[in-house]
């Protein structure tokens, strides 16, 4: 039976140099959960010395983390067409 890992692994990604994820940090100080830290699946949220960053590469487009987040600190959108993830082969 194929793993949650090994059907990432079979994800491709066309990466847009522009993010279609912006986040406005000013307001994760003030956030007590720091929900994306936990609930993107793909792992691309990272609490760096109090300062949290974000990487779009590898970015499922599911919406979770703009859903969760409780201080709406999260300006997303699709990536422009033609860039973005690729479930053909998942
Ligand atoms: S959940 Fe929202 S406010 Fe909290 S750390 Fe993440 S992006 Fe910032
Ligand atoms: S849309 Fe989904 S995969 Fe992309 S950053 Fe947000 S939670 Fe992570």
């Amino acid at each position: 039976m194929v793993n949650v890992q090994e059907k990432l692994n079979r994800l491709r990604f066309k990466i847009d140099k522009n993010s279609h994820i912006s986040i406005d940090k000013s307001k994760c100080v003030k956030c007590q959960s720091r929900a994306c830290l936990f609930l993107c699946p793909a792992g691309l949220f990272l609490l760096l010395e109090a300062e949290l960053f974000h990487n779009h590469e590898g970015c499922l487009e599911c919406g979770t983390c703009y859903i969760s987040c409780e201080q709406k600190a999260i300006n997303w959108n699709y990536p422009r067409g033609g860039f973005g993830v690729c479930f053909r082969q998942s």
